[in-house]
């Protein structure tokens, strides 16, 4: 896995942000952040897109910005690799000594920046905001996102605060020990929480999509819960054994009462019940077979270590119109090698 730039440099802020067909918000996206960006760190920000395999006008427009606002660090991954791994992705080419995380949609609303950064300098390691309420989201979505978050907690010993999504703002040493951890299967906020040291939740109104659908249909939510309880619990393992139980103790109650019946000179009629109880066993097993074969399969996915994701391109333009940026890097060497090394990284592609 490719590891965090170690270069040291003099930004303050990393914001990162994840793009998946988010053409339409782009430009809005861009002007808040970097108003946002600028009137609390003036130049010392970089904006990290990154593209994970837009199939609309995304990327050559998170191109066209990085040509002209030398803010922008535009990375294009090789294909669709999903939320988390983009996330992930955006984290490894975090320089900033905070790393503020985004969704392109604009549901986080970026003006926290300032808020959240006060509880940074309270001395938390960690700022994540917890929704207070969803704006354009269903009944349905909110319902399964709460009984989630109940469900996880009740399975795993980290504390994975509820209702909390990648929103967060997070100091460089939290951002290395993500960066350091070599798992495929990413619920990057559990991760975070995993890493400990002080965290604070940040409560905020998650504001509906500025443009276009959620990526997050039913089949991607499970998924990811998937993913949650896999790499946080290894409860559901047991419950084979728990089921195996309280098949057995009915079993035995079943017999007991066969024989009294039995003894009392009767018979119990048997086949439909028979039938019933067979597919109800055969189904448990191959459920908890899956289960198993759920465990079994991360650990082999996990075994191949392939890199997480491949970066098929960077384009960051610090040499454009920014004066007062040009003039800082220009008296900071750490910033001209380090300016030196991007652009020979861009000319091998
Ligand atoms: N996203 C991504 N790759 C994907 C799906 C989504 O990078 O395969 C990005 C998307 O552009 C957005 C963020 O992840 O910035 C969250 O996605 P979305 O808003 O669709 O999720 P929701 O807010 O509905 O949970
Ligand atoms: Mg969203």
């Amino acid at each position: 896995m490719q590891l965090a730039n170690n270069i040291s440099n003099p930004l303050d802020l990393s914001v990162v942000i994840p793009v998946f067909n988010e053409e339409a918000g782009i430009d809005a996206l861009i002007a808040r952040v970097t108003g946002v960006c600028s009137a609390v760190f003036g130049d010392r920000y970089e904006i990290i897109l990154v593209n994970d395999g837009s199939r609309d006008g995304s990327w050559p427009l998170i191109c066209a910005h990085a040509e002209r606002n030398p803010h922008i660090v535009a990375v294009n991954l090789s294909r669709n690799y999903g939320h988390q791994m983009a996330l992930t992705a955006g984290l490894n080419h975090v320089r900033g000594a905070l790393a503020f995380v985004l969704d392109a949609d604009l549901q986080d609303p970026p003006e926290l920046l300032e808020p959240m950064l006060a509880k940074i300098r309270e001395g938390y390691d960690v700022v994540y905001g917890q929704r207070t309420s969803r704006q354009g989201e269903t009944a349905f979505k909110r319902g399964t996102a709460s009984i989630f978050y109940r469900l996880l907690g009740s399975m795993t010993d980290t504390n994975i605060p509820r209702d909390t999504g990648d929103f967060r703002l997070m100091t460089r040493r939290v951002v290395e020990q993500l960066n350091a951890m070599p798992e495929r299967y990413r619920f990057t906020r559990g991760l975070v929480s995993w890493v400990g040291f002080k965290q604070a939740a940040f409560p905020y109104e998650r504001e509906a999509r500025f443009a276009g659908q959620s990526h997050y249909p039913l089949t991607k939510m499970i998924a990811l819960a998937i993913d949650a309880v896999t790499s946080f619990s290894v409860v559901p393992l047991r419950f084979a054994s728990h089921l195996g139980m309280i098949f057995g103790a009915a079993g035995l109650l079943a017999l007991f009462w066969i024989a009294a019946v039995w003894l009392a000179g009767g018979t119990v009629q048997g086949w439909a019940s028979l039938a019933a109880l067979t597919l109800i066993m055969g189904s448990v097993q191959l459920i908890m077979l899956g289960v198993f074969g759920e465990y079994l399969g991360r650990m082999y996915m996990e075994s191949k270590h392939r890199p997480l994701f491949i970066v098929s391109e960077v384009r960051h333009n610090p040499a454009s119109t920014d004066a007062a940026g040009d003039a800082d890097r220009a008296s900071n060497p750490v910033a001209r090698m380090e300016q030196q090394l991007r652009e020979s990284f861009r000319a091998a592609g």
